[in-house]
């Protein structure tokens, strides 16, 4: 019997399609320069692949054919010795389109294996956000901003290399570095890709993290229902009118919350949400009209709370609200739980203010796809630069 590797990819739909699928097919043919068999594939990507859902490729690397076969035979493997989470606010957790809750970022990641995460922030700051795990394993950071590109456009700011490096340094088993810079050469032809597999290689180290370490909440989860439980043909429910919502502090009624999916939660599908200043609101209600997902729960005095159930963090209300930093968008990782923002100003409104002001002042640079011509040449210098230093 011989040694299988699995290797998963955990990205957003559309915007790091390819770079999945690079990382992933690269670990096959690298490891094929080696004799290894492998096979590459995607799961939760098929269409309806939305902006940001968060998705999964999975490589599969064997020693040999008959190893390989029979780890092939399963929907997806059970468990990876490496997951690679390429943009950071997924440690918060994954639910594609077509998922049954909120799954931990490091479900599968085998007892000792590795979590890889491009980010900025430092392993103590992602800890936090991540769900705990009966067993120890290994989180390493690969420093960089995630990599997004739009649907007919790649970032080639070194990530998927940068990444592979990371890996072969973490399990050199499954392929080596001189495999690697093999196949990139093969691949892209270019020798800076090659130097940066190899500058992440030498440069990745790893932090143990223990069981009791990390975020202790369980993950929101529902039944699917049984075979035998469900009616004939395709029925889908409607999604009821919705109600009244209550003033927390006066507990007076007047607002109005629509009705949502009760399972589809959108946590995990942004990597933005919007910040919502109720003092400069002139209750134009555009938020409210464009916002796709219908997130805006209205108050009982006429203002928006987005509602972070339903955000799936598209900017489209900051972009279409005309009150300057009335709703700013923020890279989730700032944020600990889902709360209502508008809750939180009834309570207390200065202090609302003064976290709205930090918040807003201090927010990490946006990750969120192309949102203007030129921004991929206006982020590609830093990109360059952070390839460098890593
Ligand atoms: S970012 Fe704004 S417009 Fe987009 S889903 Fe969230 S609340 Fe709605
Ligand atoms: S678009 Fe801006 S000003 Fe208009 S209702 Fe929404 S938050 Fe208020």
């Amino acid at each position: 019997m011989g040694r299988l590797f699995a290797v998963e990819i955990v990205y957003r739909g559309i915007f790091q399609k390819l770079l999945a699928k690079n990382i992933s097919r690269g670990i096959v043919l690298a490891a094929n320069l080696e004799g290894k068999p492998g096979t590459s594939f995607g799961r939760y990507g098929d269409s309806p692949e939305r902006n940001g859902i968060p998705a999964k490729y999975f490589a599969i690397v064997a020693t040999d054919d008959v190893t390989l076969e029979e780890g092939m035979a399963k929907y997806e493997p059970k468990e990876v010795d490496v997951t690679v989470c390429v943009d950071d606010t997924l440690c918060k957790g994954v639910e594609s389109w077509a998922w049954y809750g909120l799954q931990p970022i490091n479900k599968l990641t085998m007892p000792g294996g590795t979590l890889i995460v491009t980010s900025k922030e430092s392993p103590e700051a992602l800890i936090p956000m991540i769900h705990r795990k009966q067993d120890p394993y290994k989180l390493a950071v690969l420093k960089g901003i995630p990599s997004f590109s739009g649907l007919w456009v790649y970032k080639d700011d070194h990530t998927d290399v940068r990444i592979l490096g990371a890996i072969a340094k973490l399990l050199p088993g499954m392929m080596s570095l001189d495999s690697l810079k093999k196949f990139i050469q093969h691949e892209w032809k270019d020798q800076v890709k090659v130097q940066s597999a190899v500058n992440a290689h030498n440069r990745i180290s790893t932090v143990t993290v223990a069981p009791s370490q990390g975020n202790p909440e369980t993950p929101f989860k529902f039944e699917l229902p049984k075979w035998h439980e469900m009616r004939d043909g395709v029925a889908i429910p409607s999604i009821a009118p919705g109600h009244k919502m209550d003033d927390p502090t006066t507990h007076a009624a007047g607002g109005f919350q629509p009705a949502r999916n009760p399972t589809f939660k959108k946590w995990s599908t942004r990597t933005m949400r919007p910040v919502v200043d109720f003092d400069t609101c002139i209750k134009c209600t555009l938020c409210w009209l464009q916002c796709p997902d219908s997130c805006f729960d209205v108050t009982p005095e006429g203002l928006y709370d987005a509602n972070m159930e339903a955000c799936c963090g598209c900017g489209v209300c900051e972009a279409v609200c005309p009150v300057k930093d009335c709703v700013t968008m923020v890279n989730e990782v700032s944020f600990k739980d889902n709360s209502s923002q508008w809750a939180a100003w009834r309570k207390n409104k200065d202090t609302y203010k003064t976290w709205l002001k930090g918040t807003i002042a201090n927010r990490p640079e946006r990750s969120h796809g192309f949102r203007y011509v030129g921004q991929y040449a206006e982020q590609t210098p830093e990109m360059l630069e952070i390839a460098k230093q890593s």
